[in-house]
């Protein structure tokens, strides 16, 4: 039922946002002004992502003289960067010019989203080798901003693209290639978790020890949007006044309503992924690899007990490496939904039969690894605006009462569309936009049919 009366509910959401076209741009001026007691110095201002080279506007040539200015000579957002924390290269190796140590006490399989951030904490207090197979993200600077989030996705490669391309259930999907994961390719909307993932992980957390986490990351790379763009005003209304209520205003928390949500994306666009807590790391203790691709965990076996001892890599020549770690350490998988079960079949953990028609040596026989894999899909409406909006990500989101939220975003103009949407060439850019309005399923414990998308 909840998704029948979503979809009839989505016509509120259409109109609101036609009407917003029209809106005189007077308004979000007076809008943005409200917002004056945020606004930076004129220092900032020199740093932010509009261009006033010289302190000149871009857009009326004249001499930006105060803040003021920008807003009511353009209809640009001001926004101001923080910069990139790239202090990881200074610990950050390639594979094929990094002999390792002996011993480590964590070896990190994966340098990802989960990867960097653990990482970065064990070196605290131990010998950290963190391995990833992709390269680091300043090597296409198209990975760190927001106005050309797509352009990773639509150049992919079998062998070193930082996104690499996969079919899920015939569903094209992506995952990171690259140092910082997932979080160098994804559309960088930030959450805690829901408070269902909680009481259902069946893992006993100490929700102290998460709390401070979460503050750890959203003090180092999330950006509480200073102020909404005229899209992203329009959708936060629109889902109010379909019903998706209460209005929780900002919040990183997953809970009931419409809300902002923080973002790895500053105010100017700029990525801050995963790959920057690494620089939270001890230098003296932790070794980033680069283009480490692994190829096996090592086990040792007795007759009580199993345990990750090691494991076998190669670097972009194919020479092959083996490290190990010492008595009592850790090897962690941190490799990506995909990786990590890939990596422990090719280990030899997983299903006999499997194994087996593989030829791989069977080091443990366990039903499990690699099945009840759940995808988190989701159903999108594109809407054509002929009109250009300026860089509306992903900051708002409606989260239904029965579980299935919406968010929308506007594809940004950098980006190749064409291949998504038939004859859009036919038609000027720069008098286009492209709206995405998509609903996802809240969780996977839901059986299928009742998961109501709009
Ligand atoms: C297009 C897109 C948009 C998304 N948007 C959002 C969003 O807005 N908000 C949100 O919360 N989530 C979003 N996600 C999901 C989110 O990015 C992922 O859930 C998250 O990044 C997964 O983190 P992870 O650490 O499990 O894996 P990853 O971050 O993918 O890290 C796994 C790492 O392991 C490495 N690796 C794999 N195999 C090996 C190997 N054999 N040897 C060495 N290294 C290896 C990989 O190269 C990768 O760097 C999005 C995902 C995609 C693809």
């Amino acid at each position: 039922m909840e998704s029948q009366s979503m979809l009839f509910r989505g016509d509120a959401i259409a109109r609101r946002v036609d009407d917003a076209y029209w809106v005189p741009l007077k308004v979000n001026i007076l809008a943005w002004c409200a917002d004056m007691d945020r606004l930076p110095t004129k220092t900032a201002l020199q740093r932010s992502r509009v261009n006033i080279a010289n302190d000149n506007c871009s857009l009326c040539d004249s001499e930006v003289e105060s803040m003021t200015h920008l807003f009511t000579r353009s209809s640009f957002s001001f926004s101001v960067w923080s910069a990139i924390d790239e202090r990881y290269l200074g610990f950050t190796h390639d594979a094929t010019d990094f002999t390792p140590e002996k011993e480590y006490d964590y070896i990190i399989i994966g340098g990802g989203t989960a990867g960097c951030p653990l990482a970065a904490t064990l070196s605290e207090k131990y010998s950290v080798l963190l391995l990833e197979r992709g390269g680091v993200p300043s090597s296409d600077p198209t990975l760190l901003f927001e106005d050309r989030l797509l352009n990773p996705l639509l150049s992919t490669n079998p062998f070193n693209s930082p996104a690499q391309s996969f079919f899920s259930d015939g569903v094209l999907n992506f995952r990171g290639r690259v140092l910082g994961g997932s979080s160098m390719i994804n559309f960088g909307f930030y959450s805690r978790a829901e408070d269902f993932f909680y009481q259902n992980s069946g893992i006993e957390l100490d929700m102290s020890a998460v709390n401070s986490s979460y503050e750890w990351v959203e003090n180092s790379i999330i950006t509480r949007p200073a102020r909404l763009r005229r899209f992203q005003t329009s959708m936060f209304n629109a889902l109010l006044e379909a019903g998706v209520r209460p209005d929780n205003n900002f919040t990183v928390d997953h809970i009931q309503g419409t809300k902002v949500g923080g973002s790895i994306f500053d105010d100017s666009g700029r990525r801050h992924g995963a790959v920057e807590l690494l620089s939270k790391g001890n230098p003296e203790t932790l070794n980033v690899v680069v283009h480490a691709i692994v190829d096996r965990i090592i086990f040792s076996t007795s007759n009580t007990s199993l345990a990750a001892v090691g494991v076998k890599y190669h670097d972009s020549k194919g020479t092959n490496h083996e490290v190990h770690v010492r008595t009592g350490g850790e090897v962690i998988l941190s490799a990506g939904a995909i990786g990590s079960p890939q990596l422990l079949l090719l280990s030899g953990l997983g299903p006999k039969s499997s194994l087996s028609s593989l030829n791989i040596p069977v080091v443990l026989d366990n039903p499990f690894v690699g099945q009840y894999m759940a995808d988190h899909p989701r159903s999108s409406i594109n809407i054509l605006v002929p009109v250009t909006l300026i860089d509306d990500g992903l900051r708002i989101v409606g989260i239904t009462d029965s579980g299935p939220y919406m968010q929308s975003t506007v594809i940004p103009r950098l980006a190749s569309i064409i291949p998504f949407i038939p004859f859009l060439d036919l038609i000027p850019p720069t008098n286009l936009s492209v709206v995405v309005i998509g609903g996802k399923a809240f969780h996977l414990y839901w059986p299928i049919g009742t998961q109501g998308f709009i």
